[in-house]
């Protein structure tokens, strides 16, 4: 990955000219392993910036594949333009045998230059289909069907640049979040932290040590963990770092005071975000309040 640059890829694709009329601008070139804090935010302002030019409609990002998920909901969230935003990437590398990407490219513009995509955050499209960013996960290491919305399907079907639309969004992107990058040159370090038989809190305190403001357990279950761990997540919960339940498992809601009790315990049930979206959203919430009945509310409405 990040072997060719944005001209390169877009020339590649046939027949995008007659979709739209495209630039590139290369904000980065980085296999999305490497994406990080300092990243997000440069690629959030530059996105942005030109989307705020009257000559563009909409915006394409290509992105690997293994942070997509990150990527595409923190942009979901911060990004005030109303302007369509399509993500794409590819499983397959430019030099593989039915290499994925020129397609995927074309669609995503497809689904970039519908009037429908204008207002709905960040959308992932990948594979003939294209999900809104909050839902959107990657399930599979290797196949080119690897983007899925597990809890709810697809926010529509492209093939060949013909565009179908299911479900509407029910959550707040955009300029309907109070979310800004604006003045931003940091965002607070939060931890993932995967539960499992036998947990200990060693990972939690250490987390805490190197400057976490924030800890997401990826639980067990519906977001449980040890009693060692649950109790020094209290403790530090009632110091002020933000604690968010989550879970390891790929499907159902993480409930509030359902097997944990969140109120005693000053925690935040993440419902459906995994742990990856999970702290994504705890970053952001973590530049406006710590306060964890105010984190839980953006987690129910984002
Ligand atoms: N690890 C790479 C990435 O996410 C490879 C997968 C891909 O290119 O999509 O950037």
């Amino acid at each position: 990955s990040g072997a060719y640059d944005v001209d390169t890829l877009i020339n590649a694709v046939p027949n995008l000219g007659k979709l739209a009329s495209i630039s590139g601008e290369q904000v980065v070139n980085i296999g999305s392993q490497d994406m990080n804090d300092d990243v997000w935010l440069q690629l959030a302002k530059a996105l942005s910036a030109t989307l705020a030019k009257d000559d563009v409609d909409g915006a394409l990002i290509m992105h690997g594949t293994d942070t997509l998920e990150e990527t595409s909901y923190f942009l979901s969230l911060v990004t005030k333009s109303p302007k369509p935003v399509v993500m794409v990437g590819s499983m397959r590398p430019a030099t593989a045998i039915s290499a994925d990407g020129p397609g995927n490219i074309y669609n995503g513009v497809a689904v970039a230059a519908d009037p429908k995509a204008s207002g709905r955050g960040t959308l992932v499209s990948l594979n003939d289909e294209f999900h809104y960013a909050r839902n959107v996960v990657k399930t599979n290491t290797t196949s080119v069907q690897t983007f899925e919305s597990i809890n709810r399907g697809p926010a529509g079907l492209v093939h060949t640049g013909t565009v179908e639309w299911f479900e509407p969004m029910d959550k707040k992107v955009g300029a309907q979040t109070e979310f800004s990058v604006d003045g931003l040159d940091t965002l607070p370090r939060v931890d993932v932290i995967y539960a499992h038989a036998n947990m200990s809190a060693d990972l939690i305190d250490a987390a805490v040590k190197n400057g976490a403001k924030g800890i997401v357990v990826a639980g067990v279950g519906d977001g449980n963990m040890t009693s060692p761990a649950l109790e020094t997540l209290k403790k530090i919960a009632a110091s002020g770092v933000v604690v968010v339940r989550s879970t390891r498992l790929p499907q159902g809601l993480v409930l509030r005071n359902n097997e944990v009790n969140d109120d005693e315990m000053g925690f935040v049930a993440s419902g459906e975000l995994n742990p990856a979206k999970s702290r994504v959203l705890l970053q952001l919430a973590l530049t406006l309040t710590s306060d964890p009945g105010r984190i839980q509310a953006m987690f129910y409405d984002y």
